[in-house]
């Protein structure tokens, strides 16, 4: 048997590591006219956009490969990550095109560097980094959750931290005390699953394919939210930690135990009501938290947040309460890489900027340190 010979990577790191950007380039900061090129590969989004000044989208340009993994009911890693190889350089000279300028009016690259499917994280990170050091211009980690909530600050001017952030998507739930554009706290999250994958699962078992929450939400205006009574669960401990796992295996059950029984679904009333779950779940939460820790504004981003029952209960629970409500529109709720460009703005601004050296992470608070990735 041959012997096999592992390269040691202790020094491929370290030369790796001192492939870094100029000092006087690592030392600028960003203005108004600084123009960011993001990239975003986290899940089954390609997404490349140029960004100015933080806010100032001037393209953001996504291929979607959720066709691709419709056949298997959700997303497949490795296709995922084949994927966002093949079509990462093609867009990113899309996006420049769109945004009328060249690869040399680029100021800083920023990616999504964690939480994510770890093969797809790194196909846009070692993009990214080629870039960065051809350039010779920072690169930018963002956190995909911090991202998401900026997405706010592309469409709502003047919108600046303090507030609570509610990110739901369908990897993650979670309650946010965003009191700085780079100072996060969470202060609850799902237990298990996200809420987008109860919806996703739901969608599926329903026989509509992959991802299934804008099929439900669709069909909801036509049901009745108290057609089948479904758990909204309580978990020990923190009052704002979420559980949709309980919702996902009910509704299964339900459609399952009715299958087998002959009896009709009510796919209106079932999914108006997997909304309202969902809905009862998460916005008490969200205004109960801006009410215990004295904020007046609520921030929601993420995939599931452009459900239109979980909309207008925001709306209608936080105008109750008088807490200022921030949604992005429909379009920049899921993941884009406009988002990228506008928390990169800010981390930058912060200071929070990598060299080569640079990882990935499949799992990372949004609460992390900068220091803990700088190292
Ligand atoms: P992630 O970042 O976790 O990959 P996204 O932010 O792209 O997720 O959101 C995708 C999720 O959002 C999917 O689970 C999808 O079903 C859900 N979703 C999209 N639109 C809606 C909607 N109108 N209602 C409920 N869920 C939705
Ligand atoms: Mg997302």
């Amino acid at each position: 048997m041959s012997e096999i010979h592992l390269l040691s990577n202790k020094n491929t790191d370290q030369d790796f590591a001192s492939l870094m950007i100029n000092d006087s380039e690592v030392d600028k900061k960003p203005n108004g006219k600084s123009i960011v090129l993001a990239i975003e590969s986290s899940c089954d989004e390609t997404a490349v956009a140029v960004v100015q000044g933080g806010s100032k989208v001037l393209s953001s340009e996504i291929a979607s490969q959720t066709e691709m993994h419709k056949i298997y009911g959700g997303v497949v890693p490795e296709i995922a990550s084949r994927k966002h190889i093949e079509v990462v350089e093609g867009l990113t000279s899309v996006a420049l095109q769109n945004a009328g300028i060249s690869r040399n009016d680029i100021d800083a690259v920023a990616v999504t560097f964690a939480p994510g499917l770890i093969g797809a994280l790194l196909v846009g990170l070692n993009y990214a980094k080629g870039i960065a050091l051809s350039l010779n211009v920072p690169l930018i980690p963002v956190h995909h959750i911090r991202a998401h909530i900026a997405s706010n600050y592309l469409v709502h001017e003047g919108l600046k931290p303090p507030f609570i952030g509610l990110v739901a998507s369908g990897g993650h739930t979670l309650l946010l005390a965003v009191d700085d554009y780079t100072e996060y706290r969470v202060i609850g999250s799902t237990r298990d699953d996200a809420a987008g994958e109860a919806f996703d699962k739901a969608a599926r078992a329903l026989g509509f394919g992959y991802p299934g929450g804008s099929v439900l939400d669709k069909l909801s205006s036509d049901g009745s939210f108290d057609a089948y009574p479904l758990p909204r669960a309580k978990v020990d401990g923190n009052p704002y930690d979420m559980s949709f796992s309980g919702l996902k295996t009910a509704i299964i059950n339900l459609i399952h135990n009715s299958k087998q029984k002959g009896i009709e679904i009510d796919i209106p009333g079932l999914a108006a009501s997997i909304c309202m779950a969902v809905s009862d779940t998460i916005v008490p939460r969200a205004v109960a938290a801006c009410k215990e820790y004295n904020y007046s504004k609520l921030c929601v981003a993420g995939g599931v947040s452009a459900n239109s029952v979980l909309r207008s209960e925001l709306y209608r629970q936080t105008t109750e309460a008088n807490i200022e409500l921030f949604v992005p529109p429909i379009s920049l709720c899921g993941d884009n890489a406009a988002m990228i460009g506008s928390q990169a703005y800010f981390e930058w601004m912060s200071g929070n900027i990598a060299d080569m050296g640079l990882n990935a992470f499949a799992t990372l608070p949004a609460d992390y340190d900068h220091q803990f990735i700088s190292k």
